[in-house]
């Protein structure tokens, strides 16, 4: 039987419908890669806090195994959070376990609460709890600025602490928890997939957006000489793209590390203060960097704090 006209119409109008929500839909789950199998990564976005972004700004994600799903880095806000929650949902029926939470910045863990209901282990590095002590009431009060009291999400306590090593089973499925000494904090924590050799290294790994130093600039360096001994060859940076090779793309951060270590040195060496140090360590880094200039001077403020009494 031939179209009638306002058939024909009628499916047009539902083809351009089902093709616009499929069109949604699609650009909603390539807000995850599927980075390796049963790893899926949501890249944040290169800015800094605002309600535009919800605190998007970190790589979040999950892992599936056999019989549960880790999270690893529940986000940056209770938005995104609960965004990174029906990404899970979308994917699969398996029980979130895991919480991981990669170390204290608000990006990367502010998220937890839309986890709550799932009853997980929150896992952190055995340092975590005291530095959210001191740090977490400071953090909820000015991302509740930016986003508002009812998007800001905030703190969950860890229930399962990491001294140093520590295993999780998702069911055929291992991931090594390794806490760090000082680095880029005093609570860093990576996590290895033994299934695919991925590293998630959270914000011990900075791609394309200017590292931001806020535990120690020689652990630090110490931390990622250590970690490309890892049986890794890909590995999830805390920002920058969801998947880079692994150890080759810790180069840059290295290279950039490495600089400021020695021209503080140099700057500390030849009786410069600290405001001298800011306004000329590292500039031959600038053009390679986003938000260079929101972060370098304050690294170089923490690295001549740690580097002015070394002998
Ligand atoms: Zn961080």
């Amino acid at each position: 039987m031939p179209l009638t006209r306002r058939d024909a119409i009628l499916a047009g109008a539902l083809a351009a419908a089902s093709f616009g929500s499929l069109g949604a839909a699609a650009q909603k789950a390539q807000d995850f890669q599927e980075v390796a199998p049963g790893i899926h990564v949501r890249r944040g976005v290169d800015e800094d806090a605002t309600r535009q972004n919800d605190d998007a700004i970190a790589n979040i994600g999950f892992i599936v195994g056999g019989d549960a799903v880790a999270v690893i880095d529940p986000g940056g806000s209770l938005t995104d959070g609960e965004r990174l929650r029906a990404a899970i949902r979308r994917t699969t029926r398996l029980p979130i376990k895991y919480v991981v939470m990669s170390h204290v910045h608000p990006d990367h863990i502010f998220g937890a609460p839309a986890f709550q209901t799932d009853q997980p282990q929150f896992v952190g590095h055995a340092q975590l709890p005291r530095t959210l002590a001191l740090r977490a009431e400071f953090y909820r009060k000015r991302l509740e600025a930016t986003l508002g009291k009812l998007r800001a999400g905030g703190v969950v306590a860890p229930t399962m602490l990491v001294q140093d090593h520590a295993e999780i089973d998702l069911g055929g499925r291992s991931l090594q928890l390794q806490a760090h000494a000082l680095a880029h904090t005093d609570c860093d924590l990576s996590v290895l997939d033994t299934t695919t050799g991925t590293l998630l290294a959270a914000d011990l790994l900075f791609v394309g957006r200017i590292p931001s130093l806020d535990g120690s600039l020689r652990g630090w360096l110490a931390e990622l000489k250590a970690l490309r001994a890892l049986p890794a060859h890909r590995a999830v940076p805390g920002h920058g793209p969801t998947g880079v090779d692994w150890p080759s793309g810790a180069r840059d951060l290295e290279r950039y590390l490495g600089v400021l270590l020695r021209e503080t040195r140099e700057a500390i060496a030849g009786g410069k203060d600290i405001e001298a140090a800011v306004s000329t360590v590292a500039q031959s880094e600038r053009s390679r960097w986003k938000l260079f200039d929101d972060y370098n001077g304050h690294n170089v403020t923490q690295a001549f704090k740690e580097l002015e009494w070394e002998q």
